[in-house]
């Protein structure tokens, strides 16, 4: 299918040729032809679909024809959990209008304010931001949502994840109520069906139904390692297994500057990047990683998310994450866009609890590989796929405040599940009907 059917005119389908798009995505095959109607939607969607395309494409197509009417206005709104994508919806957008007269721009915190303000002072068609300096620049007057036509609250899941509830709330208030609302998701959890309640009258709701051939396919799989002897066996793989990229998530910031020089000791060039560097710092880390100057990046989750890099081919749990949905996140970095991708997971007994709530969330066990001279003093068992944490507690990066494993009435390891070790399929959450690639 043609992008030409979906109802864009040819000045859109013509930037998206010269991107190297030749049709469209299970997702924008969906949404674009509702967005375009007017109507609300609710959409659940992951991260590598395709579906910033499917709102801001879209969008460009609705604002094309009239004009902004006043300064310090903007007409499309996308709000977004981090600064990195933020840059990122942007570049896209800059990507897909070319050829239109349509401005847009990123905001974002961490950086000075003052040019984020005059950019804002003729207005701008399409803004992109985060909520917190969103609404610190509403409150300065720097922008008025008067002329507001269409939201787009992108990445909802994470945005609330990241406590932006209550500054999206009071974002939403002062929006026209006479507009085109649409919230992308990768789960729709019953918070982010809360928040739908209150953003979006009446909408469609589509989940992606993605076939095999645009399903990311990620080969995952996990080696078990003592957690003293990580950062050997990353540089062990490193060297023996030749990769020529690597993208390595870790806890914290701490950690991540540590591994970067001890992978530094064992000749290994990396960088990393986390909450603690300046934004102009991180983004020229980016462009590095993204053109190969830099070939090992070390990340903290939180400063990861959003990055899109085509041809991505492999991430590293260096730590598991928590909750199960940033592991989903995580390695959604790579197999892009149909492109072949591999995820890799180094499990200490640390991170046992992370392992049992990713494996019930993923509904199998992940494929355990042996890594020969890295063997566990103490052997990790194999999960239990139906436990059930006692807290609830959401995002938590210290040890302390991760829920509790409870094995409640669950069996230990069966045999049946030892024998489903093996899993080189696409992932399949448990149970989950907004499963973005329905495989
Ligand atoms: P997203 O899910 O929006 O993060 O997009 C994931 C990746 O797919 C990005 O690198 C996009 O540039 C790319 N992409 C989006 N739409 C298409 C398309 N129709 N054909 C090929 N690549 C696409």
């Amino acid at each position: 299918m043609p992008f030409s059917t979906l109802g864009l005119r040819d000045a859109i389908v013509n930037a998206l040729h010269e991107v190297g798009y030749s049709q469209p995505t299970p997702i924008q095959q969906q949404t674009i032809p509702v967005i375009l109607t007017g109507k609300n939607l609710l959409a659940a969607a992951q991260t590598g679909t395709g579906k910033t395309a499917s709102f801001v494409l879209p969008i460009l197509e609705r604002l094309a024809d009239s004009e902004m009417q006043r300064k310090k206005r903007i007409r499309a709104l996308i709000l977004t959990p981090t600064r990195e994508l933020a840059v990122q919806i942007q570049a896209n957008i800059v990507q897909y209008a070319k050829h239109l007269p349509l401005t847009s721009f990123a905001i974002y915190g961490g950086v000075d304010e003052k040019p984020q303000k005059q950019a804002l002072i003729d207005g701008v068609d399409i803004l992109v931001a985060t909520p917190g300096r969103l609404l610190d620049l509403y409150t300065q007057r720097a922008v008025h949502f008067d002329e507001v036509e269409v939201l787009v609250l992108d990445e909802a899941d994470r945005m609330l994840d990241m406590g932006f509830i209550e500054d999206i709330n009071k974002v939403i208030d002062k929006l026209p109520s006479e507009r085109q609302s649409l919230l992308f998701s990768a789960t729709l959890s019953n918070q982010v069906r809360a928040l739908a309640k209150t953003a979006i009258k009446r909408p469609v709701e589509i989940s992606v139904i993605a076939d095999r051939d645009s399903a990311p396919k990620i080969e995952q799989w996990l080696t078990t390692v003592d957690k003293d002897k990580k950062s050997a066996l990353l540089s062990h793989l490193i060297n023996t297994e030749a990769w020529n990229q690597a993208l390595i998530f870790i806890e914290t910031k701490q950690g991540a500057a540590k591994l970067v020089s001890q992978l530094e000791k064992r000749d290994i060039s990396a960088e990393c990047i986390h909450g603690g560097r300046s934004q102009p710092v991180r983004e020229q880390i980016l462009a590095d990683f993204k053109t190969g100057k830099i070939k090992y990046l070390v990340a903290t989750g939180i400063a990861a998310r959003g990055i899109d890099i085509d041809d991505l081919s492999r991430v590293v749990n260096y730590d598991l994450p928590y909750p199960a949905d940033d592991y989903i996140h995580r390695i959604g970095r790579t197999g892009r866009a149909g492109a072949a991708g591999e995820a890799i997971s180094f499990v200490s007994n640390d991170d046992f609890k992370n392992l049992c709530m990713i494996e019930s969330r993923l509904g199998h066990l992940i494929e355990r590989k042996e890594i020969a001279g890295f063997a566990p003093s103490k052997p990790i068992p194999i999960s239990v796929l139906n436990f059930v944490p006692k807290s609830r507690q959401h995002k938590s990066t210290s040890d302390t405040d991760r829920p509790t494993l409870s094995l409640g009435k669950s069996k230990t390891a069966s045999s049946d599940l030892r024998k489903t070790k093996t899993a080189k399929a696409p992932i399949t959450p448990k149970g989950n009907k907004s499963n973005p690639w329905n495989v």
